[in-house]
């Protein structure tokens, strides 16, 4: 019996009572390797004595303020820490409690930035196909899932279009370099920025690795520079989501840098507070703090629990402790392991037509056919065949359905903690590689 309306009504998810550093245990004591970090998001395991230290500081200081009366200091240190490391002229941050909210915020700041520097004109956003920015209405109308949208399209709103991703196991052809693709496929926002008419365009929205909808997928080498070219010509912003595959998953600590380039907004969540509190951010460039400073002088925005303390206080500890620890080798070791492993255990499976990623953010693409890349019927639920054959078997991972084109397709996504060493690389690969053959037996 349950009051709770869980995420499908027919099944009563297992009752986790425990974690062990990677592992979650759950009420009959067994244990599950937590390959997938929940949804990328417990960066630190489960148990991190640090984390929950700072957590029980700041609740006996102060569990929470408002922050139309106060500031605090485990806020001010959080968004010091992120400033100091950025890129680009990312210069203040905007905390609130999660992926979809942190988006909502970007949106909106790209909206009044273009109302407070006299281009009210400006509206449209332009994103892509295949990615996924939140569930919140504005965040999911800016998404390109086509199965997540379909259920409320009468009700979201059309100021966002989308261009196709930068996706080079399915679109990149025979015939052309990966740095050729990326050229055309980055010239379509240009096209479609046209088509719209550049003066009513305010920004173009994209996950460096794009996470749950298509299974970790990055760009190509070239891609997100000329991405940024393109938007600096008609005077756009870039927002770069990297609630999912920011904070250290891919190896640096925003995923942006390894692409080159820095956005003008940038929003994170998941592994900004490692799942110990809920926690999302908006790093947003120095004109735009500026255009609100000298234009109305305040972000027509907010939410009850933003910069809350006590959430502030743990993804301080979390950040900390990657860098004390320094955790992101570690991420960057394992990662290189954990692709090593999972070529050679899968990188000739019949049913696996590509491994890709960066750091400990690994994307398993499955297909029925491997020569002609055919997707798996999606009346067979592949996807969901493989996560209850590896819970069986004591490990979390996040396999997803739709990875084509929001309706066929199967990826499994990793995303472990960054604390896994070579025995959990191994384990990982181990239950996964069975649970993924007993998945495609028909
Ligand atoms: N943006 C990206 C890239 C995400 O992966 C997600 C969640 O998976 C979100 C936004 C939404 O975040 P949340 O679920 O915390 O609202």
């Amino acid at each position: 019996m349950t009051y709770i309306l869980h995420r499908n009504s027919h099944i009563l998810p297992r009752l986790a009572v425990k974690g062990d550093g990677p592992y979650v245990i759950d009420a009959g004591g067994d244990r599950f390797l937590d390959a997938s970090g929940g949804a990328a998001v417990s960066c630190l395991g489960h148990s991190h004595p640090d984390i929950i230290q700072a957590i029980k500081d700041q609740i006996d200081a102060i569990a929470y303020t408002h922050t139309s009366f106060f500031t605090n200091q485990a806020a001010e240190d959080l968004a010091q820490h992120l400033i100091e490391r950025a890129p680009g002229d990312l210069s203040k941050v905007y905390f609130v409690s999660g992926g979809s909210e942190a988006v909502e915020a970007a949106l909106k700041m790209a909206r009044q930035y273009f109302v407070e520097i006299g281009q009210p004109e400006r509206r449209r956003v332009v994103a892509r196909w295949q990615s996924y920015h939140g569930n919140t209405l504005g965040a999911l109308s800016a998404g390109g899932n086509k199965g997540r949208r379909e259920m409320f399209g009468p009700i979201l709103s059309d100021f966002a279009s989308h261009i196709e991703p930068c996706y080079e196991y399915r679109h990149r052809r025979d015939d052309e370099s990966a740095e050729d693709y990326g050229r055309r496929v980055a010239d379509e926002l240009d096209k479609e920025i046209k088509r719209l008419g550049p003066e009513t365009v305010m920004a173009f929205i994209a996950e460096p690795v794009v996470g749950a909808t298509a299974g970790v997928v990055p760009a190509v080498r070239g891609y997100f520079k000329r991405i940024r070219e393109i938007c600096d010509s008609h005077g756009i912003l870039l927002i770069l989501d990297e609630v999912m595959c920011g904070m250290g998953r891919t190896g640096t600590l925003y995923a942006c840098e390894q692409d080159g380039v820095a956005p003008d907004l940038l929003t994170c969540a998941k592994g900004l507070g490692a799942g110990y509190q809920p926690i999302g951010a908006v790093l947003l460039d120095a004109k735009i703090d500026a255009a609100f400073r000298d234009g109305s002088g305040f972000f027509h925005h907010g939410h009850t629990y933003m910069c809350h303390p006590t959430a502030s206080a743990a993804a301080l500890a979390v950040q900390r402790v990657i860098e004390r620890d320094d955790l992101l080798a570690n991420v960057r070791n394992q990662g290189d392991a954990l692709n090593d492993a999972l070529m050679e255990r899968l990188g000739n499976h019949h049913h696996v037509g590509d491994i890709r990623g960066r750091g400990l953010f690994r994307g398993i693409e499955l297909v029925g056919d491997r020569a002609t890349k055919a997707a798996f019927d999606p009346a067979r639920k592949v996807h969901v065949r493989v996560k209850q054959e590896a819970m069986k078997r004591g490990l979390m991972c996040y396999p997803a359905g739709g990875t084509v084109d929001g309706k066929s397709g199967d990826h499994i996504l990793l995303a472990p903690p960054f604390i896994i060493d070579k025995s959990h690389v191994a384990e990982i690969v181990e239950k996964l590689g069975d649970a993924i053959d007993a998945a495609v037996q028909e």
